[in-house]
């Protein structure tokens, strides 16, 4: 399975951890043009984002869209069946993301 990776945290993390201790060695250079050279991938960064209840029923924190609990689905239905956003797609896991 493919393993896909953020080519500009992975870089910024890379030199702010071992820039200094490889600067005069030009390996920095060397990951640096390695990353800017690697094969891309097509991929959609996932978005995540969890179900809230507010006043008026239930609200996506990714993209505010908000569900009519009394007309459309109950905050129950909702957390059960949609584990993604109908909306913007976002994951609904808390707001976890994949950072460093
Ligand atoms: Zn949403």
């Amino acid at each position: 399975m493919a393993r896909y990776i953020d080519a500009d945290k992975f870089y910024n993390n890379y030199s702010d951890k071992w820039g200094l201790e490889y600067e005069d060695t030009g390996e920095i250079d060397r990951v640096a043009f390695a990353i800017s050279h690697a094969p891309t991938a097509d991929v959609v960064e996932v978005k995540h984002g969890e179900w809230k209840r507010i006043e008026c029923g239930t609200i996506c924190t990714n993209c505010n869209r908000v569900y009519d609990n009394d007309f459309e689905f109950s905050y129950k239905q909702i957390k059960q069946y949609f584990k993604r956003c109908p909306d913007c797609g976002a994951k609904m896991d808390g707001g976890k993301a994949n950072d460093l």
